[in-house]
Formats: structure tokens, sequence, C-alpha cells
């Protein structure tokens, strides 16, 4: 009589009994070994701690290059905080006594030009725990939103509770130009969403032990805290940083007044202000000091052109074309798509205004019809030329959205 060799069900009290050489294995003993192959995987290697392999900042810039168009900028700036970052975190207690500071880095940009994706990406290379919050949420304790420590939670539930693991972790701010100071006048009124958060946020970037609710929120009031020290964390924060432009106009032309000034002048390129952007102009715009202080490389996005879009289209490792011909290639099926085909969807994000974050929405309404169709067609190519995404495009709703 077959029966389970880990459990002794016999055929009949079990649905599967899987055949080996010299026993059997029921469908749940299958399962729950899975169950514990999985959980000491886990064990094993939460978050690869020493991850980090110190990668020489070149090395980091060429493993952003595979996921982020252009930018040099911004990833030669962000490869050297970073490997500073965990150089810093490599060297040992009291080696001497030069300590190297915290390297909290804040990225200006306009929206989708691709400040999440580096964060993001910088996190995948070197496994930590990496999470992104919003700083719009954020509010001073007492008030409604989120306490600002809650930033930390979402740290902790990605590394499962390591508190080690989150400790070394990365977390991505967004729109922190919206805690910007409103107004010149630091305290008429109380600035419940502005300067008291950003005043919340100092000892966070700085590094000091902060108690974290495990569940968020103010919901479980019971919940035990945890502390979490945040020395070690880095903090990327990005924002649009809307209008600053013009600050860094100002304080241009009042640099300018005087000898050599045409000259100077004529060099500054009007088109791109923000790569002149400095830590003053984040003051002008609404920054209190001390949080600049605490941010102290900065670095700018450039604004993506059509060549750029165009780019991001194709090339990246995981861009958005690539993903649909793997999903298609799942179901046996050649896609492709022509050069002008891939210009039409250039010329759609630009004339939309949607940046890079539209290329997926408008490949999407091109690409829905056939996503439905094909798997039951009995078809093993599909070749989207211009025309099959114009008509596509006509007839989706982004195009009457936008038509409107
Ligand atoms: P933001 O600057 O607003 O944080 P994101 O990083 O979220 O912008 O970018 C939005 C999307 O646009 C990303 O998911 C990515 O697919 C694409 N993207 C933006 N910029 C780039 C870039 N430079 N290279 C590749 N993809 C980009």
């Amino acid at each position: 009589m077959d029966k389970c060799s880990f459990c002794g069900r016999e055929k009949k009290e079990v649905n599967l009994l899987i055949a080996g050489i010299d026993g059997h294995i029921c469908d749940r003993c299958a399962e729950q070994a899975h169950a514990i192959i999985l959980e000491e995987i886990k064990k094993e290697m939460p978050f690869d701690l020493d991850g980090a392999k110190l990668m020489k900042p070149r090395e980091i810039k060429e493993f952003l290059d595979q996921y982020v168009i252009g930018q040099d900028h911004a990833k030669k700036i962000l490869s050297v905080a970073v490997y500073n970052h965990y150089k810093r975190l490599s060297q040992r207690v009291n080696d001497d006594e030069t300590e190297i500071e915290k390297s909290n880095i804040i990225l200006v940009g306009e929206t989708g030009t691709g400040k999440t994706l580096l964060a993001r990406t910088i996190a995948r290379m070197l496994h930590v725990p990496f999470t992104i919050v919003d700083a719009t949420v954020l509010t001073e304790a007492g008030y409604v939103g989120e306490d600002i420590e809650s930033l930390l939670t979402r740290l902790l539930q990605v590394a499962d509770y390591n508190v080690e693991a989150a400790e070394r972790g990365i977390v991505f701010i967004d729109e922190i130009d919206k805690i910007a100071r409103k107004g010149d006048n630091p305290s008429i009124t109380r600035d419940v969403s502005g300067e008291g958060v950003q005043q919340g946020l100092l000892k966070l970037l700085e590094g000091s032990i902060v108690n974290v609710p495990p569940q968020g929120g103010r919901k479980h009031p019971e919940q035990k805290m945890i502390p979490v020290n945040t020395k070690n964390i880095l903090f990327i924060c990005g924002g649009a940083f809307d209008g600053i432009e013009r600050k860094i106009a100002q304080r241009l032309n009042t640099k300018v007044i005087g000898y050599g000034a045409a000259k100077e002048a004529e060099r500054i390129d009007r088109e791109n202000l923000l790569q002149y952007i400095s830590p003053q102009d984040l003051k002008s715009f609404g920054m209190i000091p001390e949080i600049i202080g605490r941010l102290p490389v900065l670095a700018y996005l450039d604004p993506l052109d059509r060549d750029t879009l165009r780019k991001i289209l194709t090339e990246p490792k995981n861009s958005v074309i690539r993903q649909y011909v793997k999903l298609f290639d799942l179901d046996g099926i050649e896609l492709q798509f022509d050069e002008e085909a891939l210009q039409y969807i250039v010329d759609k994000a630009v004339e939309f205004k949607l940046g890079a974050r539209g290329l997926r929405s408008i490949c999407e309404s091109i690409m829905i019809d056939a996503m439905f169709d094909s798997p039951s067609a009995d078809m093993n190519k599909l070749h989207i030329d211009v025309e099959y995404a114009q008509n596509k495009l006509d007839r989706s709703s982004l195009h009457r959205l936008k038509a409107s």
C-alpha cells in the first residue's frame, strides 16, 4: 500500500501522492516542505548587510547607467555619496578621530525625471531595505496626518522587522519641497505642515535613536515601540521645487553685477537654470538652514528632452518596451515596434506633457487590445507600426482625456 513517507497517510487520505525512488510524498507534506525552505532562505539572507561590498563610484555609476538614462551629473554625485556613505559604515569605531559625516542627499528636478528611479536603483544595487515616503503626509506630532517617526515604520516593515537591516537602509523622502516654509516670516502663525515638519525631520536626518511604532499610525496606541538608530540610514530627499529657477536667476543676477558681468552673464544657460542650484536657493525657497545642513549632497536632474525620452523607451534594462516584448514572448509571440511608432509614442508624451511617466500609459493604451486578444489568437508575430499605434491611441480614453 503506497503511503506518504513523511506523514504516513495513505493514498486515499490525500489529494496527491508523488512517487520518488524509495518513497512517496503527499501534497500536504510537499507544501509544508516548501514553506520550510522559504523560511530558511529568508533567515539566511534577508538582506545582504555587507552587500555594499564597496563598489567604487565608477562601478556604481555604471550600474545606474543600466537603468537610468542621462542625468550624468546626478549619477556622479550620487555614486560618490553612496560610496562614502558605505565606506563610512565599514569604518571601525574609534579608528582615529576623523569621523566621516553622513552624506544625506537632496535631488532637485522636475517631476518624472528619475529621482525616485535613481534612489530605487541604488537600493537595488546595495540589497538594503528601501522605502519611499511622501513628505506631504507628515505632520508634527499631535496633528492630523502621520507622525514623522512613521516613515521609519515602513522601513522596518520592508526589512521584515529586522532592525539591524533597517538601520542600514535607504529612505527616499519624496516631495520634500512641499514642506517648505510658506512666506518669509517664520512664525506669525504655527506652520503645521511646513516648518514644524522640517524641525521634526532634523533629528532623523542627523542620526538619533527614534522610537518607531511597528504598525505605524496612531490606531494602535498599545503597540510597543521599537527603537531604531538612524545614524546609518541614508536619506535621499527629492523634490521638484517649482519656481526655484526664479530664485536661482535672482541670485545669479545679483552676483554678476559689476566688473566682467556681461561676460559671465553670457555664459549662463538660461534654459536650464537648475544646473546652477546652490544650498542658498533652497533656503530662499523656504527650507530651513538646519535641514539644508543635514542634506549636504545636492544634485540636480536635467529635464528630459525628446532624445532622452526615446532612449528611455527601449534602453534601460527593464524599459517599458522590453517589458512588453517579454510579456508577448511568454505567449510565444514575437513583438516588434517600428522606429516610427516609437517616435510617435515620444511625440505624444511630449504633447500631453506627461514626461517619462506618460510613456507607460501611452504604451498601455496602444497595447491593451493586443494584450487582450493575442493570447487566444493563433499568431506568432505582432508588428506595431505607426498606423497601428495611432489608431489605438485615437480610440483610447487617454487621448480623449487629453484632447478635451
Ligand atoms: P520623479 O523624478 O518624479 O521621482 P520617477 O523616478 O518616479 O520620477 O520617474 C517616473 C518614471 O519615469 C520611472 O518609473 C521611469 O520609468 C521613468 N524615468 C524617468 N526618468 C528616467 C530616466 N532618466 N531614465 C529612465 N527612466 C526614467
